[in-house]
């Protein structure tokens, strides 16, 4: 077993890590962020990522995504410059220059189809920057022991529920083992997880565990993952370091649900309210 310690952050813990901006500081100072997502019937969730990416900080955002979101994505998300994959449906390749992105975050709407295997392949292979991974992405890893081998030390952030953790790193008996596994694979791959749930739990290579102490069942609908890809990829493209990124990232997207809560209930809740309140979240952090 590995030695560790578990933790839960607290308000403190978040807002000293908290950068503020300088004056004299332009967009390029705030990162470059590449999100590969979106398929067809799934373009959504490319777009609440990439809205959740620029309220998070980022200095410039690109999206690249199947040629059918091109008019989708550049009329719901004008701050994003939009590159489109040679295949209308399915996200098959990298973009050129890949290596000018900060960060790529991966995963929202992207499906499971054989040229998007074939693309995460590439992307495991080729890419040197950290990545944020997330959804199908997560899925199509898990499928491939050859894939899993591939996985860059220090360098990924996962961000899957209970069900796409399972698939990565295997069945377990009951929260308790869950939580073993969790240590033991980030150990091994030497990555970073957080493991969604109404306790999101952030496992990190040196085997520490920490639960997040915001958050709410209104978040409980399709789309808030999506938003916390987003989060957390921005946080990486302006040099936050994996481990802040995580313990930021899911900290502040549970605010927003506890901010949005107050205002439309848990009932009523979707995942564009977390994006609206995301400003009020990290206004309050400041
Ligand atoms: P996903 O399943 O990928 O859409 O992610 C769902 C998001 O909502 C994760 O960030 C979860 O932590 C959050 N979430 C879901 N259910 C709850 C809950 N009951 N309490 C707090 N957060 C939740
Ligand atoms: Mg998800």
């Amino acid at each position: 077993g590995v030695k560790t310690d578990i933790c839960y952050t607290t308000r403190q813990d978040v807002q000293h890590l908290l950068k503020h901006r300088k004056k004299f500081s332009h967009k390029g100072l705030y990162g470059h962020a590449l999100l590969l997502g979106g398929g067809y019937g799934k373009m959504g969730a490319a777009v609440l990522a990439a809205k959740s990416c620029l309220r998070s900080g980022v200095g410039l955002l690109t999206i690249h995504a199947p040629a059918a979101g091109y008019t989708v994505l550049q009329t719901a998300v004008p701050e994003a410059m939009t590159l489109t994959d040679p295949n209308r449906r399915h996200l098959s390749e990298l973009p050129e220059e890949t290596e000018k992105f900060n960060v790529i975050g991966v995963g929202p709407g992207i499906g499971t189809a054989p040229p998007t295997k074939t693309a995460i392949g590439q992307l495991l292979a080729t890419a040197t920057q950290p990545l944020v991974i997330d959804a199908d992405a997560i899925n199509i890893i898990a499928g491939s022991e050859r894939l899993k081998e591939q996985i860059p030390e220090n360098r990924v952030i996962f961000t899957p529920h209970p069900k796409e953790f399972e698939r990565l790193a295997g069945k377990t008996a009951n929260d308790y083992e869950r939580l073993q596994r969790l240590r033991e694979f980030c150990h091994t791959h030497q990555c970073y997880i957080t493991l969604k749930g109404s306790h999101t739990a952030i496992g990190t290579p040196n085997g520490n565990i920490f639960f997040n102490t915001t958050g709410n069942p209104g978040m409980a609908t399709g789309g808030t993952g999506d938003v916390l890809t987003g989060i957390i990829t921005a946080l990486v493209a302006q040099q936050y370091n994996l481990e802040e990124a995580c313990l930021l990232g899911v900290y502040v997207h549970g605010l927003a649900g506890d901010m949005a809560l107050r205002t439309v209930g848990a009932i009523s809740m979707t995942a564009t309210d977390l994006i609206d309140h995301l400003p009020k979240a990290f206004l309050c952090l400041q």
